[in-house]
């Protein structure tokens, strides 16, 4: 549907998370993203060690995929805080 839109010549602009908390491709954004013409990546900052973010870190322990929240339950971290914090599981 996407690329029928964009093929009659509308502009269409798609906002969303390309990696679930796991950092793992989350939802159509990865599928999107391979058939867009322009990407734009927008990255929060590491709370660990401000560093640019290219990930969410789930704070809370529930392990289903899609889970509303805010700071309480989110916090964006590097590759390498990600790792680091992640490197047991
Ligand atoms: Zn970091």
């Amino acid at each position: 549907m996407v690329v029928k839109l964009a093929d009659m010549g509308i502009r269409i602009i798609i906002a969303g998370l390309d990696m679930d908390f796991k950092g793992k491709p989350f939802g159509p954004i990865p599928d999107l993203m391979a058939v867009a013409d322009h990407i734009t990546k927008v990255h929060a900052i590491c709370v660990k060690c401000g560093n640019i973010a290219q990930f969410s870190h789930r704070l809370s322990e529930k392990e289903q995929v899609v889970l509303l929240g805010e700071k309480d339950v989110y916090e964006p971290l590097c590759r390498g805080c990600f790792r680091e914090i992640n490197k047991n599981q």
